[in-house]
């Protein structure tokens, strides 16, 4: 009797997700990226950092800041009349998001008074584009007539192979599908840091827009307010885990995913019952119910449009500016990369109507131009002159004519290298070189992609492991692996020496350092020093108090890493106002495996831990310090 209830109970709640509450694809769709491409972790890491130091030179990052318009296309995937739906709903659907957007929704002021010191004005805008990624005049909407019923969230929509519509430039535009998903589900955005072809935003047509096909209880247009806020880097307000992280601090805690319309306040369950802040966007409540982002949310929304943000090249977009009609037009984007000391690859937008470019370089203080008449939108120099200034600049030719030139790009080659490395080529873990312990060593990142891996053994006796890099001339991070796993990084910001210092008591084995450029940083004129030493006695963290890392201003974040891991892991535990805290692991049957109380110094700590005794599968890490409680998720692998 009670197996068949619980039967019963399974469906009709299945159901019911499908059917009145809120449910977006977004985590499913990370997950099985995460599966698919093993470089999307370290992406998104990566861009976790440009916020951190995006927040640290904003500090002011919340406040009134610049409007950023998106230029947006839309593509429609239809079978039936209904999904092929109106101009009008679309133009509904960009109405909607530039009202979220800009905090200027009719029902914001049903915010209750405890939440309306944090609204967010995010100052974004989106436009329909008005021209394509070739120049030529659109009004940003495709349209394609298919026979799929449904499409779910494999991504077939976005590729032409499968049926689907190709992504526009992702640096020019956001993409927007339209089309049946089918499952239940109303919409999925990709994340910052995933693949080109396959960046953007797909709704269902149900939930697009506020007239035509648009269905209650989703008919406001805040399903796409909430896979754009994904698209930003918005993760779920619940922190997709029990009482879990959003990497947000001005959204309370929440017990997990809100449906339909709670009645205010709703308090959550997780420590200190704080009031759950249901109107989010980045909730599962309904359309009528959501109607606020926080400035938190915004920060990490602007960090990733501004600066160095994964998307900043939206702000140089054209897209939202109509070409001049059969003109031939001036190439746009034309930038400078893998500029070396004799080299530098230069390459531009494609122009619509073009049957070639005519692309001219000289020395900044020459008067004469050198010319290559090319096909292609880049071209690759060699012969420069070293610590030398260039101007290059590049026209269309369209048949008989041309068009005016781009404006003219500088970019300056690199100085011929004051010292050698005598570690190259070791590219590769495979090609890792072996240094000495206890004297440093110099080395050199000469390129974008140039990557240092080292390597060394610990022994029996000596099994502590502390690596210093002191004189970088960029921004350049370390990790360290036990053979081919990562049990430790270090991800100082600019210039600042980077230090791992991993306690370790396993066995004696070769570990590997990998030394590379944040973001493609390189300096093909300097060295770098680096000191790899082991010990008996712990290792103490002798700068860390004097000297403050960035680590500070993520007291909010609980990062495990590796993970998926089979064997050591590495916490980066924070401790918040209070020094100690206390650890625990579940298993996914909820018992207890581990646990330890933990001393720390108001910071964040790093805790290495080594769980190759426990058994494959997902585990709930939970630590607590004082009223704050972290979750985050480890899957333990067997290789
Ligand atoms: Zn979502």
């Amino acid at each position: 009797m009670i197996r068949h209830l619980l039967v019963l109970l399974f469906v009709v709640f299945t159901m019911s997700i499908g059917y009145s509450q809120k449910n977006c694809g977004a985590m499913e769709v990370l997950d099985r990226q995460l599966e698919e491409n093993p470089e999307l972790f370290q992406n998104m890491e990566i861009i976790e950092d440009q916020i951190r130091e995006f927040l640290k030179q904003n500090p002011q990052g919340t406040g009134q800041r610049y409007t950023v318009t998106i230029p947006t296309v839309v593509h429609v995937l239809y079978r039936t009349t209904s999904e092929n739906i109106s101009d009008a709903q679309i133009q509904s659907q960009i109405d909607v998001l530039n009202n979220d957007f800009s905090a200027a929704n009719s029902d914001l002021n049903l915010v209750p008074t405890l939440f309306q010191p944090v609204v967010g004005n995010i100052e974004v805008q989106f436009c329909l584009a008005q021209r394509t990624p070739t120049g030529a005049v659109t009004n940003g909407i495709t349209r394609k007539s298919t026979t799929r019923t449904t499409w779910g969230t494999n991504d077939d929509v976005k590729r032409s192979t499968q049926g689907g519509t190709d992504a526009w430039d992702r640096n020019q535009y956001l993409n927007i599908w339209v089309c049946n998903i089918g499952g239940g589900i109303l919409g999925y955005a990709q994340f910052p840091g995933g693949t080109a072809a396959t960046d953007g935003v797909v709704l269902d047509y149900r939930y697009t827009g506020t007239t035509g096909t648009a269905t209650a209880p989703f008919n406001k247009g805040r399903t796409a307010t909430h896979e754009v806020g994904h698209w930003l880097n918005l993760r779920h307000i619940w922190g997709d885990a029990t009482c879990g992280n959003d990497f947000v601090s001005d959204t309370p805690v929440h017990n997990t995913s809100n449906g339909g319309c709670p009645a205010y306040p709703h308090l959550s369950t997780c420590s200190g019952n704080p009031v759950e802040m249901t109107m989010n966007y980045m909730d599962y409540t309904d359309d009528a119910c959501m109607y606020m982002f926080s400035q938190g949310q915004k920060s990490r929304m602007r960090a990733v449009l501004e600066g160095t943000g994964a998307r900043s090249s939206l702000q140089n977009s054209l897209g939202c500016v109509p070409p001049t009609p059969g003109a031939c037009n001036a190439p746009t984007g034309l930038s400078s990369s893998n500029v070396g000391t004799t080299t530098a690859t230069l390459s531009w937008s494609p122009v619509s109507g073009a049957t070639g470019y005519g692309f001219e370089y000289k020395v900044s203080t020459a008067t004469t131009w050198t010319v290559q008449n090319v096909t292609a939108t880049s071209v690759n120099l060699s012969g420069l002159t070293a610590a030398t200034t260039y101007n290059v600049r590049v026209r269309t030719v369209c048949g008989s004519t041309n068009s005016s030139y781009s404006t003219i790009l500088s970019f300056t080659t690199q100085t011929t290298s004051t010292c050698t490395d005598i570690y190259e080529s070791n590219n590769s873990r495979n090609a890792a070189k072996v240094i000495p312990l206890g004297s440093p060593i110099t080395a050199r990142i000469s390129t974008s992609t140039d990557v240092d891996w080292f390597r060394f053994n610990n022994t029996s006796s000596q099994r502590r492991i502390r690596v210093t890099m002191t004189n970088l001339p960029a921004d350049y991070d370390m990790r360290l692996y036990r053979n081919s796993s990562e049990v430790a990084i270090s991800q100082n910001d600019g210039t600042n020496d980077e230090q791992i210092i991993f306690n370790t008591t396993t066995a004696a084995t070769t570990y590997y350092v990998q030394v590379y450029g944040y973001n493609g940083a390189f300096n093909n004129n300097s060295c770098y020093n680096l000191l790899a030493e082991i010990s008996g006695t712990n290792f103490r963290e002798g700068k860390e108090e004097e000297e403050p890392s960035h680590f500070e201003l993520v007291e909010d974040e609980f990062v495990v890493f590796p993970n998926p891991t089979s064997g050591d892991v590495t916490m980066m535990i924070p401790f918040g106002k209070y020094a100690t805290g206390s650890l625990q692991i579940y298993d996914i049957a909820g018992k207890l495996v581990f646990s330890q109380q933990m001393e720390g110094d108001r910071t964040v700590k790093t805790f290495n831990m080594d769980v190759s005794s426990f058994q494959a599968g997902m585990y709930l890490i939970n630590f607590t310090s004082g009223e704050k409680q972290y979750k985050q998720k480890l899957a333990i692998v067997r290789q």
